[in-house]
């Protein structure tokens, strides 16, 4: 049985991927923070399975801070491959809150390669870049090989990780890949990024409990995938005899002012009728426009994306609809 430890298993792709883990016969360990309201609704129907729970799965509380816990799960667990995916990880926040951002992005990531450096045989990594590193783009389809030009405290802080993560790889011949990950939703996306916020504000307006959905910038463009399929890739990096860095993206990119319309259709509304810009929604600074370039993955890892824009955003009102 191999053993995986994901840092983040409580957030949207740690969910996913514990799932996809299990279905692969993995033993799967997750690292939870305390908090005093239970944050726990992606893996709780797996925490609630008795065949699973304790068997195949398990939690282990330390914060990202939390130097020792971090170390006694790492050599306690001794897992076969870690999947770093914690942290802050939205962009509007880490223009108000930088040096936490830094602490959890940037200075985790040493510290877990560190700690994995110092296990005696040292696991398989993966790290959660994004397309951010990238900012105002050099190119306007970005390629690994695109310079990083990013725009944010956060998009700095995941170049820093994505660049030492190729230090570990090439200076102590660590098995390390970064992920260079597109936006990619799904379901269980966190209510704050603006796709869960457009479909729940959508449902909330059908059902008559409110009128508006305030927004910040309208005029981007990002490219959307499907969670699921982003998880899968994560695994299949891990599966390569060397590590290396790929892009998961679908190479299209929708306008926002796309997702809106479609959202709000699907309740039967539209969407002219119910949005204010209030500027506390726009960045100081950020991308217009990302687009990635997969090839790499789909050639060398066999992945490719399978879920198109339209069938996102369906599945993702549908989930709003049941919860508002
Ligand atoms: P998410 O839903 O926000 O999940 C983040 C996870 O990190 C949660 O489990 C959260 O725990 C945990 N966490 C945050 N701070 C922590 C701390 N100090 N100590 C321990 N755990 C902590 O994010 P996601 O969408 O699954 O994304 C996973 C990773 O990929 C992130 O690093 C993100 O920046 C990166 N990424 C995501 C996308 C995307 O489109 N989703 C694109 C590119 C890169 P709680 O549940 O307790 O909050
Ligand atoms: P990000 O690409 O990882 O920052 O994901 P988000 O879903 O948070 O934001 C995607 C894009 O939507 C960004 O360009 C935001 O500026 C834009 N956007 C416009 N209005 C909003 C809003 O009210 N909330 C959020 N989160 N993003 C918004």
């Amino acid at each position: 049985m191999p053993v995986a430890l994901i840092t983040g298993i409580t957030g949207q792709d740690g969910s996913y991927l514990t799932e996809l883990l299990l279905k692969k016969g993995y033993s799967v360990h997750g690292i939870v923070r305390r908090s005093s309201s239970m944050n726990r609704w992606r893996v709780d129907h797996l925490v609630q399975d008795e065949s699973i729970y304790g068997k195949s799965l398990f939690l282990h509380y330390a914060d990202l801070s939390d130097d020792a816990s971090l170390r006694r799960i790492f050599f306690k667990v001794n897992p076969d491959e870690v999947y770093h995916l914690a942290g802050q990880s939205h962009v509007a926040l880490s223009f108000e809150i930088p040096e936490l951002t830094t602490h959890e992005i940037a200075n985790a990531t040493i510290k877990l390669l560190e700690i994995c450096r110092d296990q005696a045989k040292p696991p398989k990594i993966y790290l959660a870049g994004s397309s951010e590193i990238f900012g105002h783009a050099q190119e306007s389809i970005q390629k690994e090989e695109t310079p990083f030009n990013p725009t944010s405290p956060y998009g700095v802080c995941k170049a820093f990780s994505v660049q030492m993560g190729k230090v570990y790889r090439s200076g102590y011949g660590m098995h390390v890949s970064n992920g260079i990950l597109y936006n990619h939703e799904s379901p269980r996306r966190g209510e704050n990024f603006v796709t869960q916020k457009i479909v729940r504000g959508a449902a909330s307006i059908a059902q008559g409990k409110t009128e508006f959905l305030e927004l910040g910038n309208l005029d981007i463009e990002r490219d959307w995938g499907y969670a699921p399929d982003y998880v899968q890739g994560m695994w299949m990096m891990l599966q390569q005899e060397q590590s290396d860095d790929y892009i998961l993206a679908t190479g299209k990119t929708h306008k926002l002012s796309d997702f809106l319309q479609m959202a709000f259709e699907y309740f039967g509304l539209d969407h002219q009728k119910h949005i204010r810009i209030n500027p506390k929604f726009v960045r100081p600074n950020e991308p217009v426009q990302l687009c990635g370039d997969s090839s790499k993955a789909q050639n060398l890892l066999g992945w490719s994306p399978s879920v198109p824009f339209e069938q996102i955003i369906r599945s993702m009102c549908k989930a709003a609809e049941k919860i508002n």
